[in-house]
Order: C-alpha cells, then sequence, then structure tokens
C-alpha cells in the first residue's frame, strides 16, 4: 500500500481502525522523503525523531481505546514560518537561522491535539516574500512536475511537498497568495480562510493587516478537515474571530443547483494565458453543469490591488522586521567590535527582496509621504472591498483564475521584480478585503503543467469555497493525476 498518496480522510480512518500503525504511516513518509527530497528541496529540516514519537503515541491512544483526533496519524509538513517548540524556525532567513522558539504556534498546537505528525519545517520564500521560491536564503525548491521550474511561493516547499507525496497535508501562510498561487502551480488544493479565522499566534509576522494561516491537500475534503482542525478563536491573537467552527467536513456533498457563480470580466483581460483562460471558463462550464447560475459581475478597482498591496505589506513588514536587530535573534556578537560588527550581520542576515520592501515601506510610512502613501493606499484597500461586498449581494461564490501564468522557470523572473509581482494579480484582492479563497486543480496547459481555478466567498464563507471545489472535484479527475516524479522507480 503507497500510504503516500493517500488522502488524509483515508489515513486517519485506517490508523483509527487499527488497518494500519500511525508509526507505519510516518515511516513511509520519511523514508520518501530521503529518496525523493534531494531533488525538490521541500523541507529544510525533518524531526524525524519527533515525528515517530508522535506517531507512536496516536497508536498508544487508539490501543487504548481512546479518541485519537481528527487527523489522526496524518503525516503533515509546516511552513517554517510557524513556530515550534524544540525545532529550529528561520522562516527560510539567515537572520533567524539556529533561532530554537521555546513554545509551539497555536495552529501547530491544534494539529498535535488532533493526532497530526509533525514531520518537519517546510522550505518558503524568506519571510514568506515572493511568488516562486527562490528567495529562500537556503536555496529554491523545484516543481515536482518540472524540475526547471518554480513551485510558486511563498509556501513553495508546503505545495511541492503535497503534490510529491511528501506529506498528505502541509500548513501554509498566504499574505497575498502564498497558499493559492503555489497550489495552483504544483497541481494541489489550499483554502485561504478569511482574516481572522485561523490564529496566528505563533506565525513569525509579515504583514500583519494581511496574514492568513491555512492548509494545502491533495483534495478539497482534505483541506476543509485541516481547516476544521485548526480554526476557531484563540485568545492569544487580538484579530482572531470569535465565531464557532462549522464541520466543514459535512458541508461537502449535494450539487450546486441554485448556486450563484460571479464571474468578473476584469479577470479575464490582457495578461492572462489563453490556454488558462480556456480551462478556467471549461471549469466554471462545469460549475453550471453542476447546477450552479453563472452572473456577470464587475469589480472595478481589482486593477488597483497590486500598487495597494505592495505599499500596504512593505509598510507593515517594516515595521514587523524591526525586531531582527541582531540582538534578539539569531546573532552571536562578540564583547567588542559591537557596533560594527551588528551593522554588519544585520545586513548580511537579510535577502536582497527582504531589504527591498524594508526600504520601500520605510519610505511609504515616513513622516510627510504618509498621506501620500500609506494612507491613500488604505483608502483604495476601502473602495477594493467594497466592490466585493456589492459583487456579493448578487452571487455566492467568485470564480477567477488563480493564477495568469503556469510556473514559470528558475531564474525567469528573479531579475525583474515587477514580473514576479504579477504573478500575485489574481489572488491578492482577496487578501485585502480579508476574504476567504481557496484553488483547486483545473487542468493542465500544455497538458503537463498544472494550473487552478480560483473560488472567492464573502467573509466566512469557508463553507460555500469548500462545498463548490468538492463537488467540481467530485466531477474531475485532475487532482488524481501525479507528476512525473512519481513513476521514477521510487516506491
Ligand atoms: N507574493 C506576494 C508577496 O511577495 C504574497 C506573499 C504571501 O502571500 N506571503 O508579497
Amino acid at each position: 500500500m503507497s500510504w503516500h498518496w493517500q488522502s488524509a480522510a483515508a489515513i486517519a480512518a485506517a490508523v483509527r481502525s487499527r488497518a494500519v500503525s500511525a508509526v507505519e504511516v510516518a515511516r513511509a513518509h520519511l523514508d520518501r522523503i530521503a529518496s525523493l527530497d534531494g531533488k525538490l528541496h521541500c523541507y529544510l529540516r525533518v524531526d524525524e525523531k519527533g515525528a515517530l514519537l508522535q506517531a507512536a503515541a496516536v497508536d498508544a491512544a487508539v490501543a487504548r481505546g481512546e479518541d485519537p483526533g481528527l487527523l489522526a496519524g496524518v503525516p503533515v509538513g509546516l511552513k517554517d514560518l510557524f513556530v515550534t517548540a524544540g525545532l529550529e524556525t528561520t522562516a527560510a532567513s539567515k537572520i533567524l537561522q539556529g533561532w530554537i522558539p521555546v513554545y509551539d504556534g497555536t495552529a501547530v498546537t491544534r494539529l498535535k491535539r488532533a493526532g497530526a505528525v509533525l514531520l518537519g519545517k517546510l522550505n518558503m520564500d524568506e519571510f514568506a516574500m515572493g511568488s516562486s521560491n527562490e528567495n529562500s536564503a537556503f536555496g529554491p525548491v523545484h516543481n515536482p512536475w518540472d524540475l526547471e521550474r518554480v513551485p510558486g511561493g511563498s509556501s513553495g516547499g508546503s505545495a511541492a511537498a503535497v503534490a510529491a507525496g511528501l506529506c498528505a497535508i502541509a500548513l501554509g501562510t498566504d499574505t497575498g497568495g502564498s497558499i493559492r498561487q503555489p497550489a495552483t502551480l504544483s497541481g494541489v488544493v489550499g483554502i485561504k480562510p478569511t482574516y481572522g479565522r485561523v490564529s496566528r499566534y505563533g506565525v513569525v509576522a509579515f504583514a500583519s493587516s494581511l496574514d492568513q494561516v491555512g492548509p494545502l491537500a491533495r483534495t478539497v475534503e482534505d483541506c476543509a478537515l485541516a481547516l476544521e482542525a485548526i480554526a476557531g478563536h484563540d485568545p492569544q491573537d487580538a484579530t482572531s474571530i470569535d465565531a464557532p467552527v462549522p464541520r466543514y467536513r459535512d458541508q461537502l456533498g449535494g450539487d450546486l443547483s441554485g448556486l450563484r457563480v460571479g464571474v468578473p470580466e476584469e479577470y479575464f483581460a490582457e495578461g492572462l494565458d489563453p490556454k488558462i483562460a480556456t480551462l478556467v471558463r471549461a471549469a466554471i462550464a462545469e460549475l453550471a453543469r453542476l447546477g450552479a447560475r453563472t452572473v456577470p459581475i464587475s469589480l472595478p478597482n481589482s486593477i488597483h490591488s497590486l500598487a495597494t498591496y505592495y505599499l500596504i505589506a512593505p509598510a507593515e513588514c517594516s515595521s514587523n522586521l524591526a525586531r531582527y536587530d541582531g540582538v534578539r535573534y539569531g546573532l552571536r556578537i562578540p564583547a567588542e567590535g559591537l557596533g560594527e560588527m551588528y551593522q554588519q550581520t544585520r545586513a548580511a542576515g537579510f535577502g536582497a527582496e527582504v531589504k527591498r520592501r524594508i526600504m520601500l515601506g520605510t519610505y511609504a510610512l515616513r513622516a510627510g509621504y504618509y498621506d501620500a502613501y500609506y494612507l491613500r493606499a488604505q483608502k483604495v484597500r476601502a473602495l477594493i472591498k467594497r466592490d466585493f461586498d456589492r459583487a456579493f449581494s448578487e452571487c455566492d461564490v467568485i470564480a477567477t483564475p488563480t493564477s495568469p501564468v503556469p510556473a514559470f522557470r528558475l531564474g525567469e523572473r528573479t531579475a525583474d521584480p515587477m514580473a514576479m509581482y504579477l504573478a500575485d494579480i489574481y489572488t491578492i484582492s482577496c487578501n485585502l478585503a480579508g476574504l476567504p479563497g481557496l484553488s483547486v486543480p483545473c487542468g493542465f496547459v500544455d497538458g503537463r503543467l498544472p494550473t487552478g481555478l480560483q473560488l472567492l466567498g464573502p467573509p466566512l464563507g469557508e463553507e460555500v469555497v469548500l462545498r463548490t471545489a468538492a463537488a467540481y472535484q467530485r466531477t474531475t479527475r485532475w487532482h488524481e493525476r501525479r507528476p512525473p516524479l512519481a513513476t521514477e522507480g521510487v516506491a
């Protein structure tokens, strides 16, 4: 039995019924990581000992007749932005290298409580800034569908690990698309919940008014299970929403009759790869075949999303990253030459993109410029949000492409930050408006590079987004296709 291609739902059921032990499932994944990850570079750290201990604890709970939890024995990978007790956490940055936290973030605690087995920490763009995973201080991740191409970013290790069967579920974070964009480029499902739905306590901060935690998996059902395990109010996070968590897994059945699917023409304009346009339109036609009614809608201020985001995100990051002053994290400073050493190490500690953002953000927040840039961007943000409010009075869910292009070649966009930022054009408005958004595989460009359909919902509308995606996935087979790596003689 190839446990690495089983869904989380199937693994949890098998572990619970003792058809397999959690230790056996963990072992299978650890072996696969050892044989495959040299090519992909998804994992920055594998916690073999911790994973086997957690798995053994799940098996012991099952043997005692206790409920082992929703994700019993499910192998999970964590983006290295999640703070993990006793396990180095770097945010893929040299400045945090060597930092071993003394606590677990809330999402991590909740996964453990649900019986998940945490395999290790996944590669990402430094401090989650990027769209290709090439900004990692420890080297890029390779796309399992084509090793010469990027997996998407910033949760590139999360998406590629799920696509290659190196974990069943991965946690990522999404500030401007970093769950959905790599999910689409790597051919997996990813959901960014409503802002505040999942606690960010113990997640290294990037842009605090935008950051949100969410799962990536090969099926919509697995995303629903993971979200159910991690969502919900947390007094440790002041932005966390105090609303009950629905049983998402019970909301996935049924056809789509009566569902109004809004289609914004602004998202199909110039810049979109025509092959992706065709696949996404076919996916929307499939939703209609399942009973949905398509409604043309307009989101006129979406064209300002990119400019708005690339002011707000750097401004907030320049404030969040000020804490890495070379004193509290990562550095071992000798008694002499403190000042110079401090300057040098701090400069060496951040990569080029992070420095660019800190400079941009500091500039935009300067007294005298604040009104012209940051405040203006916040006003445009309100207009973008208002467009969505209006649209959701006419439809229940919005369907768009997730990415304008399929996975691009490693190095293709690194010299041109603007070209890199354009990869986020369809994902960013969702974060600016605080909405839930999901990407589900909807076909292959040229028959080999995956792409995805993006579904956006109203605030706390995770259920409608998941239900729509689940109905689509039940009648399509895209998610069953495996990357060519899988056939390279690796069990
Ligand atoms: N690509 C966007 C950026 O570079 C979004 C990143 C993210 O969502 N973390 O900021």
